[in-house]
């Protein structure tokens, strides 16, 4: 008995010591890690594999993103036609222009003497939506396009006080002043 007795106070010791030491700290940091990782979790998409059945939407502006500034039909002198022929949207030098419909470019040139650099879009409803003013030309004649395409960006150039899309819807072959409210 007296043998065991040493062994036993030394063993007692011992398991002291390890309680004491022990600690985890790590605790909150691997629940915080596995939340993470949980919120990374792709959601399904039930609407996937159907976008090629969608309809495409109306384009709302020649330049997206801005209204008309100054109306088609407002009388002014300072018009050959003695009336504003078209819609203006004034926008910053650069702004985008887009195709209002599918169809091909007419004429694509810098020879727009007052209108400046300018486009003509033979759209497919037999309309020539014409393009004003413009900084630069992204399509070339004869270049088909489609509805929200890019065709060129707004600019200053030919007879204005500052950058604007000035927009004129036309019959086909229509010269100046052969006009409409722009509708498409
Ligand atoms: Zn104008």
């Amino acid at each position: 008995m007296k043998k065991h007795s040493l062994k036993n106070i030394s063993l007692a010791m011992l398991f002291g010591m390890t309680t004491f030491l022990s600690c985890n700290k790590n605790e909150k940091a691997a629940t915080e890690a596995q939340d993470q990782e949980t919120a990374q979790t792709p959601i399904p998409d039930p609407e996937a594999g159907t976008e090629s059945t969608a309809v495409a939407a109306r384009v709302a502006s020649p330049v997206p993103g801005y209204t008309v500034t100054y109306p088609f039909g407002v009388k002014n002198p300072n018009y050959a036609a003695g009336y504003h022929t078209g819609d203006d949207y004034a926008a910053p030098t650069g702004a985008k222009v887009v195709a209002v419909l599918d169809g091909t470019i007419a004429w694509s040139n810098n020879n727009g003497g007052a209108y400046g650099r300018w486009i003509g879009l033979r759209a497919t409803n037999g309309r020539d939506y014409v393009y004003c003013h413009l900084s630069v030309r992204s399509v070339s004649t004869g270049t088909k396009v489609v509805a929200g395409q890019k065709i060129g960006e707004v600019g200053a150039t030919g007879n204005v006080t500052g950058p604007h899309l000035h927009f004129e819807d036309r019959p086909k072959g229509g010269g100046y002043g052969q006009v409409r409210k722009p509708t498409w």
